[in-house]
């Protein structure tokens, strides 16, 4: 029995299906580049901020449960000062004026502890 499908017929299979994986293929390079690109964006979103010291934030929680106490205001203002030295960080509640100064931060995202 001789085939259905001519030589002409499976060349021509063959190139759709070329087609269709370069398409796929194709598709899957501009995902990758796209996530990425995503993933940069967010990396530099994340790293916009300033990062606290740990026993700064400690001393910040401690100054807010103190402050709390004393005052009906939850909501406390963080102020960062760029000096010659570096930046500055205080916190202070706007009703009662209450500060606490001398925090430790910096624009460095992976900046630690070195007080
Ligand atoms: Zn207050």
């Amino acid at each position: 029995m001789l085939p259905t499908k001519t030589i002409m017929n499976i060349d021509e299979e063959i190139k759709k299906a070329e087609s269709t994986i370069e398409y796929w293929q194709e598709r899957i390079k501009n995902l990758k580049k796209e996530k990425q690109t995503t993933e940069d964006l967010l990396c530099d979103y994340i790293y916009r901020g300033f990062a606290i010291s740990e026993k700064s934030e400690e001393k910040i929680l401690e100054w807010e449960t103190e402050h709390n106490m004393e005052c009906r205001n939850r909501y406390i203002d963080y102020i960062f000062t760029k000096t010659e030295l570096g930046t500055a960080l205080s916190v202070i509640c706007p009703k009662c004026k209450k500060e606490l100064t001398g925090l430790c931060c910096s624009s460095d995202p992976l900046y630690s502890d070195k007080e």
